[in-house]
C-alpha cells in the first residue's frame, strides 16, 4: 500500500512538473465590433499539440507588446483580412481588394517583429504567412484571379468545409515543411485570395500550388534589415488548424514541431 501510494505521488509529482513545463503558446487575435476574437481551431490545435495557448489582444502598445513576448514561449499568427498594400508595400489597392483593418495590420506587424527579434519561435498561418513578407520587406499578390489569371487552382474553397483538403501543394525535399510532415507533396484545404509575391531575405518558398502559387515560407538565413533573434519560423498558406482541430492528425505536426520549439527554447 505504501508502495502504491509513493507511486501515486511520484505519478502526480510527474504530471505537476509537466504541466507546469508546458510551452506557452501566443494566439493573435484581431477586435470585431467590441469583441476580441479568435478562431477556436488555433487554440485547440495548440492544445492537441500539447502547448498552453494565450491569446493576444490587439494593441499598439510597443511596451505591452513586449511585456507579452518576454511572456509566450512560441507565437502563432492567425489568419484573416487583406493587408493595406498602400501602407505596407507601397502599391495601390487595386478594385478586388478585400477589406482592411488598420489596427490589426499595425498591431500584427509589431508583434511579429517584436517576437522574431527576440527569437520566439513563430508559425503564421494565411494572413500569418502573408505578415511574414508584409513585416519582414516582401509583398503579396493583392488578388490572384485578377492579377494572375493563369492561375487556374481554386484558392478559395468555400462553402466546402475547412476541415477539408481541395488542393495539392509540393513541398521542397529536405526543408523544415517536408521534415516535419514527412512527405514532399501534400493536399490542403486553401481559402485565400491573396499569396505572397516578393519574399524578403532571409525567408525561402518551400511549398506551392500546381499552379505556382506559394503555399509555405520558412527562413532560410539570417533576416536583414531587422532585429532577428534566429529563432524557428514556419508559415504556410493553408489552414492546419482547421484540420487538426476538426481530429485529422495529418497536419498536427506542424503543432507539435512549434511546441517542442518552444519548449527547447524555454
Ligand atoms: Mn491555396
Amino acid at each position: 500500500m505504501k508502495r502504491l501510494i509513493a507511486f501515486c505521488f511520484f505519478i502526480a509529482c510527474v504530471a505537476a512538473s509537466l504541466s507546469a513545463q508546458a510551452p506557452v503558446i501566443g494566439v493573435s487575435s484581431y477586435n470585431e465590433a467590441s469583441r476580441c476574437q479568435v478562431n477556436l481551431t488555433y487554440i485547440n490545435s495548440v492544445r492537441r499539440a500539447g502547448g498552453v495557448p494565450l491569446v493576444i489582444p490587439v494593441t499598439d502598445d510597443e511596451a505591452q507588446i513586449a511585456a507579452i513576448v518576454a511572456t509566450i514561449d512560441g507565437l502563432v499568427m492567425t489568419g484573416g483580412e487583406d493587408f493595406d498594400p498602400l501602407k505596407w508595400y507601397g502599391e495601390e489597392p487595386i478594385r478586388a481588394m478585400g477589406a482592411i483593418d488598420p489596427e490589426r495590420d499595425e498591431f500584427d506587424v509589431k508583434l511579429i517583429r517584436a517576437a522574431v527579434a527576440a527569437g520566439v519561435p513563430v508559425l503564421g498561418i494565411c494572413r500569418g504567412e502573408q505578415l511574414m513578407a508584409v513585416a519582414f520587406g516582401g509583398s503579396l499578390w493583392q488578388d490572384i484571379p485578377s492579377q494572375l489569371p493563369s492561375s487556374y487552382v481554386k484558392h478559395r474553397q468555400g462553402p466546402t468545409t475547412s476541415a477539408y483538403g481541395t488542393h495539392s501543394i509540393d513541398i521542397e525535399p529536405g526543408s523544415l515543411l517536408s521534415r516535419v510532415l514527412g512527405k514532399d507533396r501534400a493536399v490542403v484545404n486553401s481559402s485565400h485570395h491573396q499569396a505572397v509575391k516578393d519574399v524578403p531575405a532571409g525567408f525561402r518558398v518551400t511549398a506551392r500550388s500546381a499552379d505556382g502559387i506559394i503555399e509555405a515560407l520558412e527562413r532560410s538565413g539570417r533576416l536583414k534589415g531587422f532585429q532577428d533573434g534566429n529563432g524557428w519560423i514556419l508559415g504556410v498558406q493553408f489552414h492546419p488548424e482547421a484540420i487538426t482541430a476538426a481530429g485529422n492528425p495529418e497536419f498536427l505536426p506542424i503543432f507539435q514541431e512549434l511546441v517542442g520549439q518552444a519548449a527547447a527554447r524555454k
